[in-house]
């Protein structure tokens, strides 16, 4: 019989951003098992700023299973934390109450930089590269470094082999900067395995010196370094299979009406980089255009090109935000909108 590598996964209750925390268990099972067989457990929330040191069981409890490519009979088991009677979500649990459907599917592109020694991996010691432009899904030394993309497909490999819904990776505008995009049907679904993802990369990077920074702007607003965002494509089944011109105004003019609703768990500092200067509109304007990257919301030609059908691109969630509460938000606004 096995002794499996469960290694729980939770976001902790620092804000504005969550850390990821983990710790592992060792259970005998005679297979692989089902998430209805691993036990809740517990943990010290005096020290991840989820309880008060009196009284600081935080309890885990397992909500998604994905193969640990890195072990043998390793499991990453992504947890809601809840409080001490196993079955209140805790304050800090920002996945138990979202809203959720399997009918709205959801791409994340997540953007990131990796960092060593307090600047992006590649950059010279103490100054700059020179200026973006060949970095963009480049190739070769001088534009992506030595060890950035034995990372990533390091990292590839490992979601593969957790199940993960890897869809693309690209080089990214500026020097050590990455991304990687990821489908789900549904909130949880998706969302679930962007965090996962996220730690299977930050665990990665430690065998490398190496950090993953997802701050929007992490060289600042005033250079001209690109940003990180973390753009949310949607659709839902009526806007795949029906659509309309009609239906996609209503749409947008709920976007709208929503905007500080949407902004609000978008990410923290988002004013950096929705600038309206660079690839999106500034944070307090909401627009949308067909292909025009530099709206809220861009719409893809096969949208307009099908009558208004398929799916549309929010461009201003950021690179630091919470996955659960950007699709979450995003449906929340939908379902405003009465199907004509
Ligand atoms: P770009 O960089 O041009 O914005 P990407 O290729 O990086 O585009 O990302 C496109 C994203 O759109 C992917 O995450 C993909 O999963 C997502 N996507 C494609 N079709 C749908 C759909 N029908 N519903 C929701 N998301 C979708
Ligand atoms: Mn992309
Ligand atoms: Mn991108
Ligand atoms: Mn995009």
């Amino acid at each position: 019989m096995p002794k499996f590598k469960l290694e729980y996964i939770w976001l902790d209750g620092y804000t504005p951003v969550p850390n990821l925390r983990s710790k592992t268990q060792l259970k005998d099972f005679d297979s692989f098992p089902t998430l209805e067989q691993l036990p809740n457990w517990g943990f010290d929330g005096s020290s991840t700023q989820q309880a008060e040191g009196r009284s600081s069981d935080c309890v885990l409890k397992p909500v998604a299973l994905y193969p640990d490519g890195s072990r043998n009979n390793g499991i990453l088991v992504m947890c809601e934390v809840m409080m001490p009677d196993g079955v209140t979500p805790h304050p800090s649990n920002s996945r138990a109450t979202i809203l959720d459907d399997a009918d709205t599917w959801f791409g994340f592109e997540q953007e990131y930089f990796l960092w060593e020694d307090g600047a992006p991996l590649g950059f010279p010691k103490g100054g700059y590269p020179g200026p973006q432009g060949p970095y963009y899904c480049g190739v070769g030394f001088s534009n992506v470094g030595d060890v950035a993309r034995q990372i990533v497909e390091e990292h590839l490999e490992l979601c593969l082999e957790a199940g993960i819904n890897h869809e693309g990776i690209n080089a990214e505008v500026a020097k050590g900067q990455w991304e990687f995009q990821i489908f789900g049907k549904g909130s949880k679904t998706c969302a679930d395995q962007i965090w996962v993802a996220r730690y299977i990369l930050n665990r990665l990077c430690e065998s490398y010196g190496v950090d993953v920074n997802y701050h929007c702007k992490p060289l600042g607003k005033d250079l001209d370094w690109n940003g990180s965002g973390m753009h949310c494509n949607f659709s839902t089944k009526y806007m795949r299979e029906t659509g309309g011109k009609e239906y996609f105004e209503a749409l947008m003019a709920a976007f709208g009406k929503n905007l500080d609703e949407h902004i609000a768990v978008y990410g923290p500092d988002n004013h950096m980089r929705l600038t309206g200067l660079h690839e999106t509109q500034s944070i307090d304007k909401f627009t949308y255009g067909i292909a025009d990257r530099g709206s809220s919301v861009r719409v893809p030609h096969s949208f307009i090109n099908a009558g208004y059908k398929g799916y549309l691109e929010d461009r201003r969630p950021n690179s630091q935000g919470d996955p659960y509460q950007i699709a979450s938000r995003v449906l929340k606004t939908i379902s405003e909108v009465p199907l004509p």
